[in-house]
């Protein structure tokens, strides 16, 4: 039962309320954001890369940045080339707008150029190399851009439109020394698949996945594979409703076990971004075969999860994830209660 008290606590538990919000009498140290806990340093191989300079927990901010160029491309429409000059043009006012310090950090990260461009074409060549959507707008974070990629990455990121930053945090422990990666790419596809996408930010892959033996990397392409399938075909099940025939019962009780399983190929490969989708998924599996337990505590486990990337719970995901760990709360207390009258 403590569980369950556990459970309750944190699935009713108002989101904490971020320094945004606070008010100037309630102003913390903490607002200042997290002391730094990385340095930038040549990386072999790799120009600069960024390291922990002390053991970070999951979880913990490692950056909190706001965007040095922050550019709202013209909206695209179908079958109309999308307008290169415009964007050049407002990234080239947002540019000559920056101090010299500013232009000088700008233009000193990698810019991955194709042979028909030259220095003229340096800027676009930088923003296209380091900038991340944040909404229907791109970001250049310089900080963050230092930050290689891994196939394996220990960081994840988000963009927090009310406080104007974009956080990167770690997904996993991270060792005092360390190398620190982000991913630039989506991550369920082969080494080659990964590898062709990375063309377009000049290098090769060499990180721990994709350095392996052949046979490991191998079992890990085909692993990403699957999962990629997997996904897809749990896609149309995600519905709470209990199947009634003895086959579609016996489909559920298969797809549970699968659920499990993808999580599991997800640890082991330790892709963290899709932990959520993951967990998720194993909730309701386990809802649909009506095994209440498990099905609370992945849907929490998924709902604690997203709060890494969302700590006041505003997304919609975020929300379902609460939704559903509350409903499934009383359904397992229901069962609960029955056995006790069953046996008491
Ligand atoms: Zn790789």
């Amino acid at each position: 039962m403590l569980t369950l008290v556990a459970l309750l606590l944190t699935a009713f538990a108002s989101p904490a309320i971020s320094c945004s919000e606070s008010s100037w009498i309630t102003f913390s140290r903490s607002c200042l954001g997290p002391p730094q806990v990385w340095e930038a340093r040549p990386s072999p191989g790799k120009g600069i890369g960024v390291y922990a300079t002390r053991v970070i927990e999951p979880g913990d901010t490692i950056l909190s940045e706001p965007a040095m160029i922050h550019i709202t491309p013209p909206e695209f429409r179908d079958g109309v080339a999308y307008p290169l000059g415009d964007i050049n043009t407002l990234l080239q006012s947002s540019f000559d707008a920056l101090s010299p310090e500013q232009k000088t950090e700008v233009m000193s990260l990698h810019a991955h150029m194709s042979p028909s461009e030259d220095a003229n074409d340096t800027l676009m060549a930088i923003m296209r190399s380091n900038a991340y959507t944040t909404g229907n707008s791109l970001g250049l974070f310089p900080k963050g851009a230092r930050i290689n990629h891994s196939c394996r990455p220990s960081t994840s990121q988000y963009w927090n439109p009310q406080t104007g930053r974009r956080i990167v945090y770690a997904n996993r422990r991270i060792e005092e020394g360390e190398e620190i990666f982000a991913t630039y790419i989506p991550l369920l596809y082969s080494h080659e698949a990964r590898q062709r996408r990375l063309d377009q930010y000049g290098f090769k892959c060499t990180c721990e996945a994709c350095a392996q033996e052949q046979e490991a990397r191998q079992a890990s392409d085909q692993r990403r594979q699957d999962l990629q399938k997997a996904f897809v075909a749990f896609e149309p099940q995600l519905t709470l409703s209990v199947p009634q025939s003895v086959v579609g019962k016996r489909k559920a009780r298969k797809n549970a076990e699968a659920s499990v399983q993808l999580v599991e190929q997800l640890e082991e490969e330790g892709l963290a971004d899709y932990y959520v989708k993951a967990y998720h998924i194993a909730a309701i599996a386990h809802a649909r075969i009506e095994d209440w337990k498990p099905a609370t505590l992945w849907a929490n486990k998924g709902f604690e999860t997203s709060l890494l990337a969302d700590p006041n719970a505003r997304s919609t995901g975020a929300r379902e994830l609460q939704a559903l760990t509350n409903h499934l709360i009383i359904k397992w207390n229901e069962e609960l209660r029955e056995n006790m009258t069953r046996h008491g």
